[in-house]
């Protein structure tokens, strides 16, 4: 019983070509099932393996829990949802600069709606409540705030490295954390 619900609840890691998490925003994690029949189809290749043994008729084999995509696959553009708002700054109000948790945010639009402002990267930043009431319809100014940093569409890597910021190793797999913190071996 102990063995099913391990199996689970286990994730494969899925990692470019270059040996780079597929995206780490959120972090590319696939079901084993999905890894395991991808290693099968040659799609990808296993590079680390839960100690936990898959049996079919004729044949055993080991979980995937980090594999390697075989072609490289280039990511030209970010996706423009509310989660990498947030990721791009950092989960901090863009105007009084505090930290918050994603439920305790909101976003505004930097030139309001009722102004003709749009829904996208440069005209949305990552607020919390009390501030988003505050400048309610007006612009920036109007209200008396500043922004901390002009948003900007930002690319693959930056959002990359804004989410392996926030990410929490402790609840990574051991076998996982050679590939997401390779420089932490390095650390003395
Ligand atoms: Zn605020």
């Amino acid at each position: 019983m102990t063995h099913l619900s391990r199996l689970s609840e286990m994730k494969t890691l899925v990692l470019n070509a270059d040996m780079q998490p597929l995206s780490w925003g959120p972090l590319s994690v696939w079901p084993w099932q999905d890894a395991l029949v991808a290693v099968l189809q040659d799609r990808v290749q296993q590079l680390c393996a839960y100690d936990v043994e898959i049996h079919s008729a004729s044949r055993s084999f080991r979980v995937p829990s980090v594999v390697a995509l075989k072609r490289f696959h280039l990511r030209r553009k970010v996706s423009f949802t509310r989660y990498n708002v947030f990721l791009r700054d950092s989960f901090r109000c863009q105007y009084c600069g505090k930290h918050f948790e994603a439920r305790e945010l909101t976003f505004d639009h930097v030139i309001p709606r009722c102004r003709g402002g749009r829904s996208t990267w440069d005209n949305i930043v990552t607020c919390c409540t009390a501030d988003n009431l505050r400048k309610a319809a007006r612009s920036v100014r109007e209200a008396g705030l500043t922004l901390l940093r002009p948003p900007l569409e930002p690319s693959p890597h930056l959002l990359d490295m804004a989410a392996r910021r926030l990410s929490h190793r402790d609840s990574l797999h051991e076998t996982w954390q050679d590939y997401l913190y390779w420089d932490a071996s390095l650390e003395p």
